[in-house]
C-alpha cells in the first residue's frame, strides 16, 4: 500500500511534496506523483494538501 494523488484534484502546489519525509513526491507536468516504492503511508502529504488529493490506494 501507498498513498496516491487523485490527478484529476491536484492544482500542483508542491505543498506534499515540502511535506514528505522521505521526498518520493515529485512534480511531472504540473502534477504531483508519489512513487509508491517508498512512500512510508505517513500520511504527512494528506495533511498537507488543501484539496485532499492524496489518499491512501487499496
Ligand atoms: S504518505 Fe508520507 S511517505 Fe508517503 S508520499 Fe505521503 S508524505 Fe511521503
Ligand atoms: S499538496 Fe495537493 S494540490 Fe498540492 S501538489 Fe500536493 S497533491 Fe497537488
Amino acid at each position: 500500500m501507498a498513498y496516491k494523488i487523485d490527478a484529476d484534484a491536484c492544482v500542483g502546489c508542491g505543498s506534499c511534496a515540502a511535506e514528505c519525509p522521505v521526498e518520493c513526491i515529485k512534480e511531472k507536468d504540473g502534477k504531483f506523483v508519489i512513487n509508491p516504492d517508498e512512500c512510508l503511508e505517513c500520511g504527512a502529504c494528506a495533511g498537507a494538501c488543501p484539496v485532499g488529493a492524496p489518499a491512501l490506494d487499496a
